[in-house]
């Protein structure tokens, strides 16, 4: 379904985001206070404006409040940011999503209602030790501190070997969701169906016991 977004800040962060929703179809807004990054905007925005989002009188003439997601990407100015934020959570908007600088920014982000928060760079480095410390690991999404859902590529230890076989909850305490065989996803593999190099397990646990669960099992 077709959904409204607006974009305030087209740094790196920002574009991206702006270019990925426009490419899935849904409507951008691209919010930038620099004209340049306006003017290159203009080949993946719905629309795009020259506005300083700290300025709530102008936030307010754009309609920002007609939006129910609105994504701040403002990085180097956290005063811009939280002000910006402020504006927005005042305007009701349901969804405010902010990217933080440092831990502090969250702090603050979160105190004053932001709906989620983001660090990119912190995140994407976590995901690169993840992917550096194990050959096996595919792709990675962190949960919380202590879960994550992880894609493990099966080594030639599973040949010949079946998910009952494997039994992953009682021996590692983690969850299989789904096989990834051949491209395709299966999200109700057959237990007994035999398993083999190269599928890929789409696993839910805690880190300690997926960890377990790669070096052991696969
Ligand atoms: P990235 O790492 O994603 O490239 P960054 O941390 O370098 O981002 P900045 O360059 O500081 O982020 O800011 C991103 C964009 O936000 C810039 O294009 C900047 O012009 C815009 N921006 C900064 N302040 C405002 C503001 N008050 N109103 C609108 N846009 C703003």
């Amino acid at each position: 379904m077709k959904k409204q977004f607006a974009i305030i800040g087209l740094g790196r962060f920002g574009t991206s985001i702006c270019k990925e929703l426009f490419h899935m179809g849904h409507e951008v807004l691209a919010i930038d206070k620099t004209e340049k990054k306006i003017e290159m905007a203009g080949a993946f925005a719905t629309q795009t404006l020259l506005c300083d989002a700290t300025d709530e009188t102008e936030l307010s003439k754009i309609g920002i409040r007609n939006f129910e997601h609105v994504i701040v990407a403002i990085g180097d100015d956290i005063q811009a940011s939280i002000l910006c934020t402020l504006h927005l959570k005042d305007f009701n908007i349901p969804r405010v999503w902010v990217k933080a600088q440092n831990d502090y920014h969250h702090k603050v982000l979160e105190k004053i209602g932001a709906d989620r928060i983001f660090h990119p760079e912190k995140d994407m480095g976590n995901r690169i030790a993840s992917f550096l410390t194990s050959e096996k690991v595919i792709d990675y999404i962190d949960l919380s501190a202590d879960y994550s859902i992880v894609e493990v590529l099966a080594s030639k230890k599973v040949n010949g070997k079946s998910l009952i076989d494997l039994n992953v909850r009682a021996r590692f305490g983690c969850t299989i969701l789904a096989i990834k065989q051949n491209g395709k996803v299966n999200v109700t593999p057959d237990p007994s169906e035999k398993l083999n190099q190269g599928d890929i397990f789409i696993v839910i646990g805690n880190k300690q016991d997926l960890m377990r669960f790669q070096e052991a099992a696969l």
